[in-house]
């Protein structure tokens, strides 16, 4: 399909909310979170209105019906990711909930005190505290590696990082304040080969370029539903059968059991055994919707209309004085933090926000990154499929507007 921006902007009804009832929203706050495409909003209403019932177990027609459904929304996201099967895909609250997975199962089955986990300077809080918790609880040591002023990491320290106490890498694929793409390939064959497995946090490339699993070799993968145009609350961990077969279940409860007794409790099958409770089957559905449209258009398509998004508005934001952009490395989403002379962001944000234009301010769940350039925030735009040229250009005359008021 050739990339036709009023139909895609046709899809998604947020897109035409009116902010203080008076200006077209212009909602550049993609990398937080995704406004929805109709075809998602029905699926999930046909899903609660025609297919609701309990999943796995039931004899009754409507269950076998949300069943056969849910585990279907399984396959359409195997495949998406090139998953070589569906129950290497487990359904999770989102990316923050698969981080803190991965690390609670590996650390406590795998690690011993001294071992090394490998992180990048630029994390999300999300890549950081689950690591952090382990470190306090177990005595793991976490190693960081730093990045260059332009936003890019320092392969060549983090080839030196490995020890043979290093035992796992958790790293960002794309990061949500600098926009840096991260070589995840080459880091996944470093890693290999030191017999050391991956984590990517894929939650910033998920909806903005082909994300393929077999292709990258890497171990495990997390993403959230929210920031790919699916509904909030549900995620993804992908998993290599072989580690998900070895390590130990993380909750405890229903789903996840193949018998329970007072003396052993033995455990399902995959995917199942990492699936506590009554699993999201509404919104499993709805987020293969999501992954239905976006696949539609085409994630390389997608690619190339964002970086014609990003060169447009970097190359006009370059012309306002005193603006600085951080995160200029040369593989980069559509994602831009900066900070202009002598105004706050968070001022930047109101006043932007007087002329509807939506954006982010503050550390971005980054802090530590904040420290690493000096600074307690940004103000940052992150641009998805829908958002337009008309748009940047609006942007950037709200900003310079903004800006003779500040200062
Ligand atoms: N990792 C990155 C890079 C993110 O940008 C985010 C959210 O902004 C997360 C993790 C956490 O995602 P969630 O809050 O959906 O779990």
């Amino acid at each position: 399909m050739s990339y036709n921006i009023e139909k895609i902007r046709a899809d998604f009804p947020a897109l035409d909310i009116k902010i203080h009832d008076k200006y077209p929203l212009i909602y550049l706050d993609n990398a937080a979170t995704t406004q929805k495409p109709r075809q998602m909003l029905d699926t999930e209403y046909i899903a609660y209105t025609t297919r609701n019932a309990n999943i796995h177990r039931g004899v009754h027609t409507l269950s076998q019906q949300a069943t056969m459904a849910h585990e279907h929304a399984r396959e359409v996201i195997a495949k998406f990711i090139n998953a070589k099967e569906s129950a290497e895909i487990l359904f999770t609250r989102g990316t923050t909930e698969g981080i803190n997975m991965v690390a609670s199962i590996f650390c406590s089955s795998q690690m011993r005190s001294g071992d090394e986990v490998i992180l990048s300077a630029m994390e999300h809080h999300s890549n950081i505290v689950p690591w952090q918790l382990q470190a306090e609880a177990r005595g793991i040591k976490l190693k960081v590696v730093p990045c260059f002023d332009n936003g890019e990491l320092d392969m060549e320290t983090m080839r030196s990082m490995f020890s043979d106490r290093t035992k796992l890498v958790s790293i960002c694929y794309a990061s949500n304040v600098l926009g840096t793409v991260n070589p995840v390939k080459e880091i996944i064959a470093v890693a290999h080969s030191h017999g050391v497995p991956v984590l990517l946090d894929a939650a910033q490339a998920i909806a903005h370029r082909k994300v393929d699993v077999t292709d990258l070799d890497v171990d495990f993968l997390a993403f959230s539903g929210h920031k790919i145009y699916g509904p909030t609350g549900i995620g993804v961990l992908y998993g290599k059968r072989e580690w998900l077969e070895k390590l130990p279940p993380y909750h405890g409860g229903g789903e996840m059991i193949e018998h329970v007794s007072w003396e052993k409790t033995t455990y399902n099958e995959l995917p199942y055994k990492y699936e506590a409770g009554t699993p999201d089957f509404i919104n499993s559905v709805a987020l293969a919707e999501s992954i239905n449209y976006v696949s539609n258009i085409g994630l390389n398509e997608i690619q190339a209309y964002e970086s014609m998004l990003l060169s447009y508005a970097t190359e006009q934001m370059l012309g306002i004085d005193g603006l600085k952009i951080y995160g200029t490395s040369v593989d980069k989403e559509a994602v831009i933090s900066f900070l202009v002379d002598g105004v706050h962001p968070y001022d930047l944000g109101v006043l932007l926000d007087q002329q509807g234009v939506a954006i982010r301010t503050g550390h971005h769940c980054a802090q530590p990154l904040m420290q690493r350039f000096g600074i307690e925030g940004t103000a940052r735009v992150s641009f998805a499929l829908y958002n337009t040229k008309q748009e940047v250009e609006s942007f950037i005359k709200a900003l310079n507007k903004s800006l003779t008021i500040l200062r």
